[in-house]
């Protein structure tokens, strides 16, 4: 039997998303749960996939399968696809996997020739809906299939309306409609010197290629990447019978959230216009009404659509999102999905799911995305300044948050402001999906045009960047690059800051402050906890990046890097006499100098973590980044050491290295200088001791050797640690328990784990060195490399910030296998990059570490995305 790539409606259901895509299999659940659905059926992902890899065609069978279909609809819609008298309309939409809205093509109105347009107005007796859905169609056809720009279009209809004086399209009669179709046919044939296509299954065709191909346009690729959608996930198509909602003032179409999106509140939020079509709404075109109008506009409606999307929100047990259109009177619902979220809102609505009995805390758990979390950690406006303030104007709250920037007019523009490292704010007219990139290095999205739901809206909340839509004073001027609200003109590079939460816009940039963490996060992360067996600590060398760690659920400390200690104050000139000393003695003599400093450090940061463990890495970098710059760096060094400026610049060009990073750095370092391990390990554990005695607790620190690539190394640097160890707790008589152990982060020590864990009582895996030297790609130089890899598809993420399993995640896993026969009781964990990315600590925990260590400020993700892969292990649970 030939392949399936073809499912009517009435075929499927939800569990079917990796075939169906999300609304293909939405569709079909919603079919068979006997809600009013126009019919149709869904061409499958893999038949995208084949298409787009199979030289851009569509098989035999493929086509046979469609044409079977679309026989199918047309016997249970009553009518065919090009019909003169009757003819049967369908839209063709994408639908991936995960929704991606805005992101691919949609064509409306298909089946509409200039016979069949006649047959439309004559059956529905009205010329008006049938000429203004054919103009529709040209102008989508042409754009989204053929490629001939709508601004084209868009710029002769406005002509158009001028010519004949109306301002609103609901104006057009259907004469003067039937006057634009020939415009924009002249226009189509003008631009590409053939006529319309005139045929109604190619046009079906070519519009279903055009979505296979749309999953291959640029905006998707940069959308997929924002969100971790894998490009062989493909898209479905979904050809659905049109219903329509622009024949009159009895019709309308609506999008609607059965929960509020930005606070999560359990309260329908929607919206809607009358006489139009979808895309009117979703594209911001024309600014929609309340959906709560609708109960005066059509009370039967109203309470049907009030009543079948609880039924949805019950059967779905979430918040869902979904469009609707009314025709002549009748309710259809045209899709349904889980709605997108801020995370203030999808904290929310998991913690009300629970309490409200419709899912478990398990079930709530899986429901966050942890990169979400992220947004919680965003600033709000400094109370007091922002009551100094006075606001100049208001728009929709679309997206909460704070921000403040300079204004800028177009998506590069706010691109390039972002790279200068500067915040800015994209004020546009509207937004639109090629808008993306700049929404996304902008703090905040300001638009014209558009209600809750449009696209700037819903990219916004789905990014968590604050954005205030529909602000209608404004009157922009886009060619000047100007805009004016409230009497006060800005031009770029002024700045405005916008509050998401409540709409307000301000002609001036207010501070903003990190945020409060609500009630709903504390109990939500509580049952993260209570679920997940992998460990979370944290990278933070200073006591206050502890105490933000410990708030955000920190267990301890995966990485102190002890160098980053060295830069503040005059402590660098301490460090750079020891550095371009020329004897032990002198070297003896700067690390004396540095060892207070050291100490009093550590002491800090035991004292924040008390009994909570505490890995301290011994100096890893190469030296020469410690090394003065500048003439002026040169003459204070002179000064303070009697040494001559032209001395040290001999020294310091001794010092360079061809390849730093695979230079003379991590253990190296105290293979050549071990006096600088011994005032390190000295401070450690004085330190540790001395709090110790004071708080009346048993800190146990544990020393961590970096670079290690042979067990001899780290048998070398070891003996340093625990001969020093010995001489400090001697002298301070008190016995300390203490670990010595290394970092995993080049490849030969994971080859030869064996060997290490004789000497290593804990591995940490150095995920950013080991990514480095497994790829052999510099850390410095990846960045540039990196984008012209991802742009050519030959990786499809950065594997410095996920993860690779395949390569660099096996070397970790023969780590893990190697060392447990040899030492049972070895303690396992993460502290490079990856240990705060949800997938690589999926990773982690399906091999076993017992903790990953990430920046304070992902601390929260690490924690759900741990319980998570608890939830998704389909091992045993595993206790560490
Ligand atoms: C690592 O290599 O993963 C690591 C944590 O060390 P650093 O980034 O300091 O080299
Ligand atoms: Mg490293």
């Amino acid at each position: 039997m030939s392949k399936k790539y073809v499912y009517m409606f009435s075929e499927g259901n939800a569990s079917m998303k990796n075939t169906l895509g999300g609304k293909g299999a939405n569709l079909a659940e919603m079919t068979l749960l006997g809600l009013p659905i126009p019919q149709g059926f869904t061409i499958t992902t893999e038949a995208c996939t084949e298409y787009n890899q199979g030289g851009k065609k569509l098989t035999d069978d493929m086509i046979a399968q469609i044409d079977a279909a679309l026989a199918n609809l047309e016997e249970i819609a009553g009518k065919k696809l090009g019909d003169p008298e009757n003819p049967l309309l369908v839209s063709v939409r994408s639908g991936a996997r995960a929704s991606m809205p805005g992101m691919m093509d949609t064509v409306l109105n298909l089946g509409l020739n200039d016979i069949s347009v006649e047959g439309l107005a004559k059956k529905t007796g009205n010329a008006r809906f049938a000429y203004d859905s054919y103009r529709r169609f040209i102008m989508m056809f042409s754009d989204v299939v053929i490629g001939v720009s709508k601004s084209k279009f868009e710029r002769k209809f406005d002509e158009y309306k001028e010519k004949v004086g109306v301002e609103v399209d609901t104006e057009l009669s259907g004469e003067q409609l039937k006057e634009v179709s020939e415009i924009f046919k002249a226009l189509y044939k003008e631009d590409q010197g053939v006529d319309f296509p005139q045929e109604p299954k190619q046009q079906m065709l070519e519009s279903a290629m055009a979505v296979f191909r749309s999953w291959d346009n640029p905006r998707a690729f940069v959308y997929r990447r924002m969100n971790d959608i894998p490009y062989e996930w493909g898209t479905a198509v979904n050809i659905q019978m049109m219903v329509f909602g622009n024949m009159g003032d009895n019709s309308g179409t609506g999008v609607a959230f059965t929960r509020n999106a930005a606070t999560g509140d359990k309260a329908m939020l929607g919206e809607y216009l009358i006489n139009a079509q979808g895309e009117d709404v979703v594209a911001g075109v024309r600014t929609p009404l309340p959906i709560a109008r609708l109960a005066e506009d059509m009370p039967a409606v109203y309470d049907e659509f009030m009543m079948l999307s609880n039924k949805l929100e019950n059967h779905y047990k979430d918040m869902q999102d979904m469009e609707f259109t009314v025709e002549e009177g009748t309710l259809y619902f045209l899709q349904t999905r889980n709605g997108k979220r801020t995370a203030p809102a999808a904290l929310k609505i998991a913690v009300d799911l629970v309490e409200e009995g419709m899912i478990t805390k398990e079930e709530a758990v899986m429901k966050v995305d942890p990169r979400q979390l992220d947004q919680l950690l965003h600033p709000a406006f400094d109370q007091a300044a922002l009551d100094a303030a006075e606001s100049i104007g208001k728009g929709l709250p679309a997206s909460p948050g704070a921000a403040a920037g300079k204004v800028c007019f177009t998506a590069e523009d706010a691109k390039a402001v972002a790279e200068a490292g500067e915040r800015c704010i994209l004020v546009r007219l509207e937004t639109s999906p090629e808008d993306i990139e700049g929404m996304a290095a902008a703090q905040g999205i300001l638009t014209v045009r558009g209600g809750m739901t449009s696209h700037a809206a819903v990219v916004a909340r789905g990014m968590g960047t604050c954005c205030v839509s529909g602000c209608e004073e404004i009157k922009m001027n886009e060619e000047e690059k100007t805009f004016t609200l409230a009497g006060h003109t800005f031009a770029e590079g002024d700045y405005i800051s916008l509050d998401g939460s409540t709409g307000k816009i301000y002609g001036e940039d207010i501070h903003t402050v990190d945020p409060e963490i609500s009630g709903d996060f504390g109990t939500f992360m509580a049952w993260a906890d209570e679920i997940r067996s992998l460990k979370v600590r944290t990278n933070a060398d200073t006591p206050h990046d502890a105490r933000v760690a410990i708030d955000f659920g920190a267990e301890g400390i995966g990485l102190t890097r002890t160098e980053h200690m060295f830069f503040e104050g005059d402590r660098i000139m301490k460090f750079r006499k020891m550095i371009l000393a020329e004897t032990v003695e002198e070297r003896e003599v700067a690390l004396a100098g540095i060892e207070p400093f050291q100490k009093q450090d550590f002491k800090g940061i035991y004292e924040a973590m008390l009994e909570r463990p505490v890995t301290i890495r011994l100096l890893d970098p190469p030296l020469h980044e410690f090394m003065p710059h500048t003439d002026e760096e040169f003459e204070a060094l002179a000064a303070e050491t009697g040494k001559t400026v032209e001395e040290l610049k001999v020294k310091a060009t001794s010092l360079h290295e061809l390849n730093p990073m695979m230079g003379h750095r991590g253990c190296r370092l105290a293979v050549s200088y071990p006096e600088i391990a011994k005032m390190q390990a000295k401070a450690i554990i004085e330190a540790a001791v001395e709090v110790s005695i004071e708080k009346g607790i048993e800190i146990v620190p544990e020393i961590m050797v970096p670079l290690v690539g042979e067990v001899k190394e780290l048998r070398f640097v070891k003996n340093i640690v625990v001969e020093t160890a010995k001489e400090v707790m001697a002298a301070k008589g008190k016995e300390l328990k203490f670990l010595v152990g290394t970092m995993i982060e080049i490849p030969r020590a994971a080859l030869t784990a064996d060997q290490v864990a004789t000497e290593a009582e804990f591995f940490s895996f150095g995920t950013n060195d080991l990514t480095q030297m497994t790829f052999g790609l510099s850390r410095d130089d990846a960045g540039r490399i990196l984008s012209d890899y991802i742009d050519a598809n030959i990786y499809e993420v950065d594997p410095t910030a996920r993860l690779d399993r395949t390569g660099v995640g096996a070397l970790m896993q023969m780590a893990v296998e190697k060392a447990l026969p040899v030492r049972s009781d070895i303690h396992l964990g993460i502290c490079g990059e990856h240990g705060g990315d949800p997938s690589s600590v999926e990773f982690c925990h399906i091999i076993g570490l017992d903790y990953v260590s990430c920046s304070p400020y992902r601390v929260p993700i690490a924690r759900l995305a741990a319980a998570q892969a608890q939830l998704t292990d389909p091992r045993e649970t595993r206790k560490h």
